[in-house]
Parts: structure tokens; C-alpha cells; sequence
């Protein structure tokens, strides 16, 4: 039985892969360096089913397994040389989407889902302020209750896709003095003409990913715009992360395969001294040792998968899964520059924007740090 549904998996990840080298090859050194956002390849994503794999049948997706679209994920990043684009989705999908047929109305669900699952509406997810990185709850933005709607006001930053996003969940505080207890998600649109966006912010890697600052300036949702319930913003924000954090870096279990050859490669052909790099112990214990940690990396994120499948929490493990594949994500990418040698340093080269790209992970969704404070508390510390 295991072994069937380990074929299913490999199979649709690999289809995915197929998908990816197919359909959103780009000039990615071009992309990466202007910032370039693919909207076009955002679109084939969706019409591909990936942001409405894993949202149940009843509300228009296709109701697969989590671990489904963990696999397909990991082909995406497999195939797929713009991580920019992937970590664009994983955040509308993770933070937008999914706590929308999680926490949603009937009517909030009618209204946005059907759009952001084909691809239409793109999400992004207001938490983070200048002030309240880490601690997030301490946040400022408030919601101020005027009859039958809510006025908001503040600023949020580092916002993945509010340069272009279409829909906003925004996270605001009824009563900064009750702290986490006052926090409530509203869903914003882009149109509101009291949220203003700006222009994308340079940042050192995934450049195709467009990220930004949101200013909220009297800005008037109706009180249904509320997801979820006034005040218990909380459990949607701890929900959005634990699923976040457990399967964003699926895409990059696929790109650091895709590393882990190339540097196999690249040490079986590279000679040196009269011989090939890779017969060097030191390249090839490095390499040995990006492979140990590939696997292990892998089976944490796909825990976390089996864990939710089977309707359990996975606060803990999503963490655990978190904090080890950024790690390994960026000692990895560093590992693979050093085997390219100078080669691999030079600007736009693969290892080059790996090493860009993969940083970030160790900040998004929690830092190392924050994620360690999370486990050493599910352990009773
Ligand atoms: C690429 C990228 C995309 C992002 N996308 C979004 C998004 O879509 N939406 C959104 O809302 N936010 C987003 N963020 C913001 C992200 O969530 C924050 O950067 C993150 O939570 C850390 O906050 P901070 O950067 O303010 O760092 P700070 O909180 O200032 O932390 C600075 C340092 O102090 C450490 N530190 C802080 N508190 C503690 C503690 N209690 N214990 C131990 N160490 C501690 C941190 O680990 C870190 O090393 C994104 C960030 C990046 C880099």
C-alpha cells in the first residue's frame, strides 16, 4: 500500500517537473535582474490546478491530500528556474486561499475562492509592521468599529505580492491593549481607495517576487470583510503558518535536487590536480552530506503533510520542518558555490541566485530563531 502511494507521489511530482521545464522556462538571469514578475506563468500555475489541488471539493477545488500537493510542489521547484514565481504562489496559496476555505463565510468563499483558485485574483498577507517583525502581535495597524463597518489605519511591510496583489488579508488590532487577543483578519481589496501600495522593494534574492508596503488610511471595510471571527485573528494567523511553514519550502526540495546534480556533475567533470574534483574526499563528503540532508529535509516537510491529512495538528512539526530545510537550504546553496568554485560566484550564474534566493528562508514565515522558540514551547519550555 505504502508503496503505491509512494509511486502516485513520485509520479505527480515528476509530471509537475515535466510541467515546470515545459511551460515556465524564462530568461530567468534577464527576470531575476530587472525583477520581473511572470504573470503569465502565475496563470499556467493555476490553469495547472496547483492553487486548487488541495481545497476541498465543495468549494470548487480538487480535495487532494496536502501531501499531494506537497509532491507536486517539490517537481514545480524541481523544474522550475524561477523561485521567484513559486514563492509568489506558495504565499497567496498558503496565507490567502487556504485560510479562506478554512475560515471563510459561505459568502466570502463565493466571492473571492472561485478567482483566486483560477488564477484571477492574486492574494497577499498583511501581517508583518515595522515595528512588530517577530513580534507580530504587537502590531499597531487598528481597526476602529464605526456602525456596520470597520476603519482601518496603519502600515504593514515586506509584504510578498502587494505590489500586485488583488486581495489582502490584513491583520489589525480592535485594541492594542489586549494584545494577540485583539488581533482580527480582515479581507481587503486592492480597489480600496484607502489602501495604498507601493512600488516593489529591491531585496537581495527570489527578485521575481514582487514584495511591498501597504498604508491603510481611513480605510472602510464592511464588518463581514472580517475572516474568521473579531478578535480571534489569531487562530487564522497560526493556522496560515502552521501550513506555510510546513510546506512552503516544498519548492525547495526540488531545487536543491536539482542543485545536488548538477554539483554531481560538475565534480565528475571538473578535473583538478589530474582528476576529477569529486575524487577529492572533500567534495565528496560535502556532496554526501547535501544528500543526507536533502532526504532528511525532505521527510520533515512530507510529515507535516501526513500529520494534516490525517486531520492532526502539526504546530510543532510545521516548525521542525521550518527551521531544518531553510537551514539546510542555505548551507546547501552555499556548499554548492563552493564545489563551482569561482565559477559558481560569478554574478547570474545558478549557484549565484541560489544562494540569493535560498537566504530569505531562514526570515519568511518566522525566523530560525522564532521557529526554535515554537518548538522548545510545544516541548513544555
Ligand atoms: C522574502 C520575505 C518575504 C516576506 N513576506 C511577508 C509577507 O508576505 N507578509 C508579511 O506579513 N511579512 C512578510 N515578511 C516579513 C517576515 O515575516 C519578517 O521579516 C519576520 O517575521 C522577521 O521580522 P523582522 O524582519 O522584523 O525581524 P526582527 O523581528 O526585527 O528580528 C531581528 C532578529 O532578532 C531575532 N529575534 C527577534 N525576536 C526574538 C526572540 N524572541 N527570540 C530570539 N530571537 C529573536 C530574529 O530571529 C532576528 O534574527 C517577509 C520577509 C521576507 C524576508
Amino acid at each position: 500500500m505504502s508503496n503505491r502511494i509512494d509511486e502516485h507521489r513520485i509520479s505527480l511530482r515528476d509530471n509537475a517537473a515535466h510541467f515546470a521545464r515545459d511551460q515556465l522556462s524564462t530568461d530567468i538571469t534577464t527576470s531575476d535582474r530587472a525583477g520581473i514578475f511572470h504573470r503569465d506563468g502565475w496563470q499556467k500555475c493555476a490553469e495547472f490546478g496547483l492553487i486548487s489541488m488541495a481545497i476541498p471539493e465543495n468549494l470548487g477545488g480538487a480535495g487532494a491530500p496536502l501531501s499531494d500537493l506537497i509532491a507536486v510542489m517539490e517537481g514545480l521547484g524541481y523544474g522550475c528556474e524561477d523561485q521567484g514565481l513559486l514563492f509568489s504562489l506558495n504565499a497567496h496559496l498558503w496565507t490567502v486561499a487556504m485560510p479562506l476555505a478554512i475560515h471563510g463565510t459561505p459568502e466570502q468563499r463565493l466571492r473571492f475562492l472561485p478567482s483566486l483558485m483560477n488564477g484571477s485574483l492574486i492574494g497577499a498577507n498583511g501581517s508583518t509592521e515595522n515595528e512588530a517583525g517577530s513580534d507580530v502581535f504587537s502590531m499597531r495597524t487598528q481597526a476602529v468599529r464605526d456602525g456596520d463597518s470597520y476603519i482601518l489605519n496603519g502600515s504593514k511591510t515586506y509584504i510578498t505580492n502587494a505590489p500586485i496583489a488583488d486581495l489582502f488579508v490584513i491583520y489589525a488590532t480592535i485594541d492594542p491593549t489586549l494584545g494577540p487577543l485583539g488581533v482580527t483578519a480582515f479581507l481587503v481589496e486592492a480597489i480600496n481607495p484607502g489602501m495604498e501600495l507601493s512600488a516593489p522593494l529591491e531585496k537581495m534574492g527570489l527578485r521575481t517576487a514582487q514584495m511591498g508596503q501597504i498604508t491603510l488610511k481611513d480605510c472602510r471595510v464592511p464588518a463581514d470583510a472580517i475572516l474568521g471571527r473579531e478578535g480571534r485573528g489569531i487562530k487564522v494567523f497560526e493556522s496560515a503558518m502552521e501550513h506555510e511553514r510546513g510546506c512552503l519550502l516544498a519548492t525547495t526540495l526540488g531545487s536543491m535536487r536539482h542543485t545536488l546534480e548538477a554539483c554531481i556533475t560538475h565534480a565528475r567533470t571538473r578535473h583538478q590536480f589530474g582528476q576529477a574534483i569529486g575524487k577529492n574526499q572533500a567534495i565528496s563528503h560535502r556532496i554526501a552530506d547535501m544528500k543526507v540532508n536533502l532526504d532528511a529535509a525532505r521527510e520533515l516537510v512530507y510529515r507535516v503533510g501526513r500529520l494534516k491529512d490525517a486531520g492532526k495538528d502539526a504546530m510543532m512539526e510545521a516548525a521542525c520542518a521550518k527551521l531544518f530545510v531553510s537551514e539546510t537550504y542555505t548551507k546547501f546553496s552555499l556548499d554548492a558555490l563552493r564545489i563551482y568554485g569561482a565559477q559558481g560566484y560569478l554574478a547570474d550564474s545558478p549557484t549565484e541566485r541560489g544562494l540569493r534566493n535560498s537566504i530569505a528562508s531562514v526570515i519568511y514565515s518566522g525566523t530560525s530563531d522564532i521557529q526554535r522558540n515554537i518548538i522548545a514551547s510545544e516541548l513544555g519550555l
